[in-house]
């Protein structure tokens, strides 16, 4: 199996796991197509690109992280590049609590997309 297809299977596979929430940010997360999000939560379709859902691997593929269910979770695109934007990123404990306490200030995703994804997470249907 070609390893992009594997990847992406091991990404499917933790999305799942985790309700298709981001392991980071806790913010739902899309898989091939916007549209659908867009229409469940209606942010500017511009801000909808960050909260795809991507591999993301706990430990960094440069430091010898491997393709491997324990080592893969799935991670919004924005918390993704972000923690690999980073000259020495971060150990994925230490980023999580990072995006935390930022999220809790504000200071992650814009506070209106913030406040219209939470907004839905308390949906008494969606919760089940
Ligand atoms: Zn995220």
């Amino acid at each position: 199996m070609p390893s992009r297809n594997r990847l992406k299977n091991l990404r499917n596979q933790a999305a799942q796991q985790q309700g298709w929430r981001c392991h980071y940010c806790q913010m739902p997360m899309w898989d091939s197509s916007p549209e659908e999000f867009i229409v469940r939560y209606p942010i500017p379709p511009g801000l909808a690109t960050r909260f795809q859902c991507t591999a993301e691997h706990v430990e960094a593929r440069c430091d010898g992280g491997k393709d491997v269910a324990p080592n893969i979770v799935a991670a919004c695109h924005f918390c993704n590049a972000t923690r690999h934007k980073a000259k020495h990123p971060a150990d994925a404990v230490t980023y999580a609590s990072h995006v935390r306490s930022r999220l809790a200030n504000g200071k992650w995703h814009p506070s209106q997309v913030s406040a219209i994804l939470a907004e839905r997470r308390a949906d008494p249907e969606r919760a089940q």
